[in-house]
């Protein structure tokens, strides 16, 4: 038996109408709202076509409306950095990529899935706080730059006199030397750490790595006055593809760290071998270790564990910094593990392009 539906009570019907009106408003404040964003927000469907925009992304994405509504994203923004990273799946934000739609700003975008397959795509300009990050780098490279010469200046007269001559004064010139040594060794690697910075691309050069492990190993030595055992063990086979000069300075740093981190009577063991996605340079030591809690920081410039150890072994504190930015001009990571009491390992991973049969020649890679 067929029942007609009962009317609708008036008063329900009212409530409905209300309700509706106040989501209506709702959704009309929150879209208003989304566009007055300063990032870039796009909506996407599930084959990455526009469904919506605010006015950032006509900005900084270039999008117009309407007619980039409904539009396929990838090909709206083809020839970009944008499309290619959206091709490879976007898995993981891109990072200063220049705005497609401004191109005297840069942007950090990222793509967000929500709802039934859809995706919520976010582009931010990050060019003023380039900006400040260059004027903090140039800074950093002129103060570095302009210490430079009065301190050869103040280290030249600091040597020229003879603590002979002044003997009730010997005692506060070898502090002097020694302190304006270390303010010359600070400048210097402040300035590489400035021209590791705003390099983008490093020499593609071979890097015999036979002679650049003994280099380290006798530098190691040469540290150490005998108090270590430095072993070296290379298996590897394989010379690395970079600039002599930055590897040479990351590998010997991490040697060099090892031996002033180990007390007397410790062991370094220095190896040099294959991985299966490349090779590892590593330095183990069995020295003061570093507690977890200090890892993650131990890159950052005058990041130190001890201020004072780091100091009594004549450290600047920028020695780690300076081996990351190195391994990232080299595509190359950096892992540490260390156990307090124990000892540290720090090793370097090299990837499989990064690498040259020893004697080859370079296109016989
Ligand atoms: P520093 O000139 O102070 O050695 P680095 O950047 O080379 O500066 O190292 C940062 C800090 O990391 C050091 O001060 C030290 O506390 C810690 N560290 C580095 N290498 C080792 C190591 N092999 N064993 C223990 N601690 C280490």
């Amino acid at each position: 038996m067929m029942t007609t539906p009962a009317a609708p009570n008036p008063l329900q019907h009212d409530r409905f109408m209300m309700r509706s009106r106040r989501l209506a408003a709702n959704l009309r404040d929150l879209r208003n709202a989304a566009s007055q964003l300063p990032d870039a927000v796009v909506l996407l469907d599930r084959q990455q076509r526009i469904r919506w925009f605010n006015h950032a992304a006509e900005n900084l994405l270039g999008l117009r409306r309407p007619q980039d509504r409904g539009a396929a994203l990838q090909q709206r923004l083809a020839g970009s950095k944008l499309a290619d990273w959206l091709r490879g799946g976007a898995h993981e934000p891109l990072n200063d990529a220049v705005a497609p739609g401004q191109a005297d700003s840069q942007i950090n975008v990222s793509l967000l899935p929500f709802g039934d397959q859809e995706q919520l795509l976010l582009a931010r300009d990050i060019s003023h706080l380039n900006r400040l990050e260059q004027v903090r780098r140039d800074f950093v490279a002129n103060v570095s730059h302009e210490l430079r010469t009065p301190l050869t200046v103040i280290h030249g007269y600091l040597e020229l006199i003879d603590p002979e001559d002044v003997p009730e004064l010997a005692s506060v010139l070898d502090e002097m030397r020694v302190q304006s040594k270390r303010m010359g060794q600070i400048v210097e690697d402040l300035l590489t750490l400035s021209r590791l910075e705003t390099q983008h691309h490093i020499s593609d050069e071979r890097v015999p790595m036979a002679a650049l492990l003994a280099t380290v190993r006798k530098e190691a030595e040469a540290l150490s006055h005998g108090r270590h055992r430095i072993t070296l063990q290379s298996t590897a086979e394989a010379d690395l593809l970079g600039s002599p000069k930055d590897l040479h300075s990351a590998l010997s740093n991490l040697a060099s760290n090892a031996v002033r981190y180990t007390p007397a009577g410790g062991s370094i063991t220095i190896r040099w071998e294959r991985t299966p996605d490349g090779a590892v340079y590593s330095v183990n030591d069995t020295g003061f270790g570093i507690s977890a809690t200090h890892l993650s920081r131990l890159t950052e410039r005058f990041y130190r564990v001890s201020s004072s150890r780091s100091r009594d072994s004549g450290g600047t504190g920028l020695g780690l910094s300076i081996v990351k930015h190195v391994l990232n001009l080299h595509q190359a990571q950096l892992r540490i593990e260390s156990t307090p009491g124990v000892g540290s390992t720090f090793a370097c991973q090299f990837g499989q392009a990064r690498l040259l049969a020893p004697g080859d020649k370079d296109e016989d890679r």
